[in-house]
């Protein structure tokens, strides 16, 4: 169906960051076609027309990072300390079955759409099930199975989601809406010869990276004690630094760290929300889109944000840097509008030419 949004304020990404006061946007076979100046000769016979009444037409939002299988288990534990292992791990371990899976993602997909997300980045369990409730609910998504070195509730054996994968991947290979992408944990829950596997494994099958990185305290000093070096360069040394990556968190990151994500083309999620209620602290993630890394906003899951409602984010994101810079210029809204929109895109495919 062709349609056609008038009478709005179209904010656009073009590379001049074009605002029409009195816009419209022109969709023509699933592609936007025009997006300018209010034009009626531009709209034929057989467009529907939808009226903005004077709102705001804007580009679909980019979830870059999310758990959205999770949403049952939301505001459980919420300020208990240790609550990854403590609490999270186990309750997976014994409540979380393909079908619950399913309807929790369901659930947190109408919370992503109201929220103007159409494009998301998921790492859980039973991935194919998030899958299917994406392609209900019309949302692209990329979508990895996590791989641990602990037994999950997809695989009785360790590093289960290898396999997983490469099974989703059969099945989803050059699907209109859902990309497979491999999903390593972190660099705290996979020993080294599999991360160099998980990055040999996305050169071959041509796929993206989903992962954590430098976001736990104690992350850092585990990857310090066994390797002498920070989980970035840990990350590098294993060859998953790259245009496939996209890296959530990156808090606890120093300024090689971020030369090397900088100089390697990896990907960044930032999720502000998520990391102030953890009280992890802030990160450099302005500093990081000043120097044209690729990043994007995340809400995380719905655990550990509370929230998978972007929009509700981006007045969080601008004042928190604001605090952080103690500069109330450093992030107008265009820069934090084109975080969660094109800064999303770049950071979840920058590798590929495939659009979000
Ligand atoms: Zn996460």
């Amino acid at each position: 169906m062709n349609i056609a949004i008038k009478n709005g304020i179209v904010i656009t990404m073009d590379p001049i960051k074009s605002i029409f006061e009195r816009g419209m946007v022109l969709i023509e076979n699933n592609t936007i076609s025009y997006a300018g100046e209010e034009n009626n000769n531009l709209i034929q016979a057989n467009v529907k027309v939808i009226d903005a009444n004077g709102g705001i037409i804007m580009p679909g939002m980019v979830n870059t990072h999310t758990h959205i299988g999770m949403s049952l288990f939301r505001t459980l534990a919420d300020d208990t300390a240790d609550r990854l292992k403590k609490y999270l791990f186990p309750l997976e371990k014994k409540f979380v079955t393909p079908d619950l899976v399913y309807w929790a993602s369901l659930y947190s997909l109408t919370e992503m759409i109201e929220g103007g997300t159409t494009t998301f980045a998921d790492m859980y369990y039973f991935e194919d099930r998030v899958a299917d409730a994406a392609i209900k609910a019309g949302v692209r998504g990329i979508l990895g199975e996590s791989i641990l070195d602990f037994p999950a509730p997809d695989s009785k054996e360790p590093y289960g989601g290898f396999k997983y994968t490469e099974k989703f991947l059969e099945s989803y290979s050059n699907h209109s809406i859902i990309t497979p992408a491999l999903a390593p944990h972190a660099p705290y829950s996979l020993d080294f010869e599999n991360l160099k596997k998980t990055a040999d494994l996305a050169e071959e099958w041509d796929i993206p990276i989903l992962s954590h990185l430098s976001e736990m305290p104690f992350e850092l000093t585990q990857i310090a004690k066994e390797f002498g070096i920070s989980p970035v360069e840990l990350y590098s040394k294993a060859g998953l630094l790259s245009p496939r990556m996209t890296a959530a968190h990156c808090i606890y990151v120093n300024d090689k760290d971020i030369n090397l994500l900088k100089t390697s083309g990896t990907g960044v999620a930032h999720n502000v929300v998520a990391n102030l209620k953890g009280g992890k602290g802030v990160s450099p993630a302005l500093k990081m889109f000043d120097m044209g890394i690729p990043i994007g906003l995340g809400t995380d899951g719905p655990m550990s944000g509370n929230t998978m409602d972007l929009i509700n984010l981006l007045g969080y994101t601008a004042k928190i840097h604001k605090l952080d810079n103690k500069n109330r210029t450093v992030m107008p809204p265009q820069k934090v509008v084109e975080m969660a929109t094109i800064g999303g895109a770049r950071a979840l495919l920058a590798y590929t030419t495939k659009g979000v």
